[in-house]
């Protein structure tokens, strides 16, 4: 087999993985793992792994899916697996002699390429906007705020970690930049790390990888002040918690300020280990909530100023009366207002920010009225297949091209994220979905038939 088929059967049989564990574990896993060869007649597929952490983890939780798969894809019935670890040969189910060892080319390890900026000095910066100065207190976000305020008088010291919960676009991200923003002011050489979650996840993966987790450890310890936002991404990665609460143990002895935020409080994150769990509460826990009517006008009045406008107090009012919930709903208002009436050259009023505001809610509930569970209905309908046949695991190919076609309606028509698509169609990650969209897309350009039924499903969607 040349080269390129290897690749071929390699990329095929990660897509099996994906489809079957989820991406998450073939990013962590998978893609840390190199194809080297296989011996059809000795039943041997010889595999490459940077380092002994990753090759113990797969082979503890992944051999026999491997063994599985990959031996489907190679015709060759339960393969023997054999690791080569960094240079160091491991065999698996076998007693045959050991390989010599093996010099490994770098490109082999980089199985895509990329290269682990993420663990260069650079750090990631605080959004310089979001300051104490801009940040308007109510009751809503007044605790949140005076402890905020509180850390970064004496970084370290008191509340630490700090932990601000609160629901999407109430103001946690600008707490923690105005955190980092105040402190970096006070203390020109403190070294601030701002991260979100997904992203020190990603970093984690792409230090395992490449076999840097210490130079990934090294990173973090070296910090002064440690703000994670979105800590909930953190949720079921067992790993990036492990890595996480050493970083957190080494960081809080050393008595660095550690900020979190997350969208709910820590006992109701799902999948967080125990010890991780009590150390994101041994600080001070404090949450936001929904701006009252005088704050919703405060902030209105705040920001109207910076846009150089000026917004009357009829006006501010009118326009927090809307119902907005959320801060960055409200400011979304607010710009879409000033520039409405900048474009048209008209006075914000009544008349204009009802227009204003229509438009937009007309958009939102043409795109909401249709739901996931109208969508799975119709799928139903033109299959035999039920909403629990398309949350099952089952990959047989009629039912997954059934959940490709429910995946591409819903992004099609309800705008929504793929995590949400994802994780309303049985708990698969926003790669999965994505690798779903992308098959039935291509499948549609060439195949008429199903470009009909996808039409007609869709209509039937639409005018119904
Ligand atoms: P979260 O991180 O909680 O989702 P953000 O911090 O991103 O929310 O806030 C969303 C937007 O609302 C940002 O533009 C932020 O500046 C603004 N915002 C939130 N709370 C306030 C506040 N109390 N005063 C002024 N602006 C605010
Ligand atoms: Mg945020």
């Amino acid at each position: 087999m040349d080269d390129t088929c290897m690749t071929e059967v390699w990329k095929d049989f990660l897509n099996i993985v994906r489809e079957e564990a989820g991406n998450r574990i073939v990013e962590t896993w998978f893609k840390a793992i190199a194809f080297d060869r296989w011996d059809a007649l000795q039943k041997v597929v010889y595999l490459i792994a940077p380092n002994a952490f990753v090759y113990h983890w797969v082979k503890k939780n992944y051999l026999s899916m491997i063994q599985l798969h990959l031996g489907r894809l190679l015709h060759i019935d339960m393969p023997r697996i054999e690791f080569v670890v960094h240079g160091v040969p491991k065999m698996i189910g076998t007693n045959g002699a050991e390989r010599a060892v093996k010099v490994i080319p770098a490109s082999v390890l980089a199985t895509d390429g990329a290269p682990l900026q993420s663990l260069s000095k650079k750090f990631a910066l605080c959004n310089p906007h979001y300051l104490f100065d801009n940040f308007v207190v109510g009751p809503s976000n007044s605790l949140a705020y005076a402890a905020s305020r509180a850390v970064t008088e004496q970084p370290g010291l008191r509340y630490n970690p700090l932990f601000i919960y609160g629901k999407s676009g109430l103001g946690k991200t600008h707490l923690m930049c105005a955190i980092g923003n105040e402190i970096k002011a006070r203390h020109k050489n403190a070294t601030i790390l701002y991260q979100t979650t997904d992203r020190f996840v990603n970093e984690f993966i792409g230090a395992i990888r490449f076999n840097k987790v210490h130079l990934f450890q090294e990173r973090y310890h070296s910090v002064d002040v440690l703000l994670i936002d979105d800590m909930q991404f953190i949720s079921h990665k067992e790993h990036t918690q492990e890595a996480f609460f050493h970083i957190f143990n080494a960081l809080y002895e050393s008595r660095k300020q550690i900020v979190f935020s997350s969208d709910a409080f820590p006992h109701d994150i799902d999948g967080i280990a125990e010890r991780l769990r009590s150390r994101l509460t041994s600080g001070l826990v404090t949450d936001i909530c929904e701006p009252s009517m005088e704050t919703k006008i405060a902030i209105l009045k705040k920001k109207s100023c910076t846009n150089g406008e000026q917004l009357s107090d009829d006006m501010a009012h009118f326009i927090a009366s809307h119902g907005f919930s959320n801060i960055r709903e409200l400011e979304g208002a607010l710009v879409r207002i000033t520039a409405f009436a900048a474009l048209t050259r008209q006075q914000i009023t009544e008349e204009l920010v009802r227009k204003v505001l229509a438009r937009a809610s007309q958009r939102d509930a043409e795109k909401t009225v249709i739901s996931f569970k109208k969508i799975v209905k119709g799928v139903e309908k033109h299959s035999s297949y039920t909403l629990e046949d398309l949350c099952s695991k089952n990959r047989a190919k009629e039912l997954a091209e059934a959940r490709h076609i429910a995946m591409f309606l819903m992004k099609k028509l309800t705008g929504k994220s793929l995590r949400d698509i994802g994780g309303f169609l049985g708990g698969r990650d926003h790669s999965t979905v994505m690798h779903g969209l992308q098959k039935i897309e291509g499948h549609i350009q060439h195949d008429s038939a199903l470009f009909e039924r996808v039409k007609k499903l869709e209509n039937e969607l639409v005018g119904t």
